[in-house]
């Protein structure tokens, strides 16, 4: 595995590779999530390109930007253990410059849900999404479906910027509980790790609900949130696969999303029916 600091270095490597190319780009602190992302990619490339770069532009004055995870030599051993060819690991100031021009998520889409409470949160992830792509050339990237609205946007921006990258939608991992994977879940105490669990419970429920034949999103949502009521949600919402609010499950084309903060960790999950 060859290790690449230097977005110029890495644009020059890229020149001299041969072969279909998958990206998975993260911001460390793997986990099983990420590792199904890189699996996949490597099951359908020649070649891995995994980027660690916790991205100070995503993250909002007074969010985790500071304490969030680093394990980048945890991180290199499992790379390198998984058959990952490239990993790209910039600094900051190698990647944003001054008075330099970024992405603008959509007005509607990029400041709804997540976008509602961390305004601008996708105008930081979109910018350092592009710069990657750009740097890296994938023929595909990979994306989990943990973060949805993300996901989406990904999508509309490489369609909306006519950029030569397939993108795909990876399922989320969880553990054997169901708590859905995620490099914040190191922040939560043994008793919050407990309440986290309600995200993953509520989903179910709306689930099952729907197996059994029920379809108005009000009702689903009232279900999810009283399950939810010890933990302190910001939003349940029902949406189709663009991101449209929806009163009635589509099937096939319907997203369940929640959003809580369980002690100060600010967490999210879906369920895609
Ligand atoms: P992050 O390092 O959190 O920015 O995540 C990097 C990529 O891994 C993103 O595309 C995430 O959606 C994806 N990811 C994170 N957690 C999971 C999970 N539990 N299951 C599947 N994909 C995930």
């Amino acid at each position: 595995m060859k290790i690449i600091k230097y977005p110029t270095d890495f644009m020059k490597t890229r020149k001299e590779i041969k072969g279909k190319v998958g990206f998975v780009p993260t911001m460390g602190a793997l986990h099983q999530g990420h590792l199904s992302l890189i699996k996949q990619a490597r099951e359908e490339n020649d070649v891995v390109v995994v980027s660690i770069f916790v991205n100070p532009t995503q993250f909002l004055p007074g969010e985790d930007f500071e304490k969030y995870p680093r394990k980048y030599e945890a991180d290199r051993a499992v790379c390198e253990r998984v058959g990952v060819d490239y990993l790209f690991m910039p600094d900051v100031k190698d990647i944003y410059f001054d008075d330099e021009a970024r992405v603008t998520a959509p007005k509607i889409k990029g400041y709804i849900l997540e976008g509602l409470n961390r305004p601008g949160h996708f105008d930081g992830v979109l910018t350092v999404v592009n710069k990657l792509l750009n740097i890296v050339k994938p023929d595909i990237a990979y994306f989990g479906k943990k973060d949805a609205q993300q996901l989406y946007l990904v999508k509309k921006m490489v369609r909306d910027f006519f950029l030569d990258t397939e993108i795909k939608e990876c399922d989320i991992v969880r553990e054997p509980d169901g708590l859905a994977m995620s490099s914040r879940n190191v922040y939560l105490s043994e008793e919050e790790r407990k309440k986290a669990l309600l995200l993953s419970k509520s989903l179910k429920r709306a689930g099952k609900l729907i197996m059994a034949g029920e379809k108005k999103c009000d009702v689903l949502k009232k279900a999810m949130e009283e399950i939810l009521k010890p933990i302190e949600v910001e939003y349940i919402e029902i949406v189709s696969r663009d991101f449209e609010k929806i009163d009635e499950i589509q099937k096939e084309n319907s997203i369940i999303l929640v959003a809580a903060k369980v002690g100060n960790t600010r967490l999210i999950d879906n369920l895609w029916v």
